[in-house]
């Protein structure tokens, strides 16, 4: 994944094979109108930042695409594995902004569908023979809660998707590094497809450990049947790499920023 910059914008993005009609990436904390602790593009609803700063700076955010911050739909995220389906037209989408849940996916075109993190993994999915794409907020709690294969199935049985068309970009997200868990996390993990030692590390001290979110939800997308380069993953900590992100777990006090895909007609 690159860093690239549309009008102003700075977001990582990769590259969807046959996606001439994809919009997508994960946006970064620089180029919006909010102050510290929020400086500066801070997306989420969520935080203490004022309102008129968050929709001033989803209007950058949807301006700089040429398109208007009503086309823009987040969820209230709530840690669940709720997936919102939008598979039909809607005159106005305002009405989801405030339905709870952690996933959409859809098949309408030019409408931005997206999650807000400070850590936790943004992951996009995209059907280009389908047309459908999708968006996942995945803590380790959405993750233990197979959201991600959930959103796979989904994929399936409504659209009829075929898993080997379907592709993913996991994006900056707390790595390894910086991701210290305690046995609570790990008993959460208990029934988690993948080995719990395959994700993660034990540290010297009784009962912590060390873990990656995006390896267990990409190892977990491929025991599902997600073809293995159809996966492309953002080696971006959020927590490490601070000129670029906002990170919950290093500074509580912060902004939100987006993991976004869009279809375009
Ligand atoms: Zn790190």
């Amino acid at each position: 994944m690159d860093l690239k910059r549309t009008n102003g914008v700075h977001y990582i993005a990769g590259q969807f094979k046959n996606g001439d009609k994809i919009l997508h990436g994960f946006t970064t904390r620089h180029e919006g109108v909010s102050r510290a602790p929020y400086n500066s593009l801070n997306l989420g609803t969520n935080t203490n930042d004022q309102k008129y700063n968050t929709d001033g700076n989803r209007s950058v955010f949807m301006n700089a695409f040429d398109m208007q911050l009503e086309s823009l739909l987040t969820l209230k995220q709530v840690h669940g594995s709720d997936i919102l389906v939008i598979d039909e037209f809607n005159e106005e989408i305002a009405h989801f902004l405030t339905l709870e849940g952690d996933a959409i996916v859809t098949n309408q075109p030019n409408i931005v569908i997206g999650v807000t993190v400070a850590d936790c993994v943004p992951i996009l999915f995209a059907d280009t023979k389908k047309g459908v794409i999708g968006v996942v907020h995945a803590g380790w709690k959405g993750t233990a809660l197979l959201l991600t294969t959930k959103m796979i199935d989904t994929f399936v049985s409504v659209f009829g998707s075929n898993i080997s068309d379907i592709q993913i970009k996991i994006g900056p997200a707390i790595d390894k590094c910086c991701y210290e868990v305690s046995d609570i996390v790990k008993d959460a993990f208990k029934k988690f497809p993948v080995a719990w030692d395959s994700i993660s590390e034990q540290l010297e001290e009784e009962g912590k450990w060390k873990l990656s979110l995006k390896e267990a939800n990409r190892l977990l997308l491929i025991k599902h049947g997600v073809l293995e380069e159809n996966i492309e993953v953002s080696n971006l900590c959020t927590c490490c790499t601070k000129e670029l992100f906002f990170s919950y777990r290093r500074d509580v006090e912060t902004g939100r920023q987006l993991g976004f895909i869009s279809l375009k007609k």
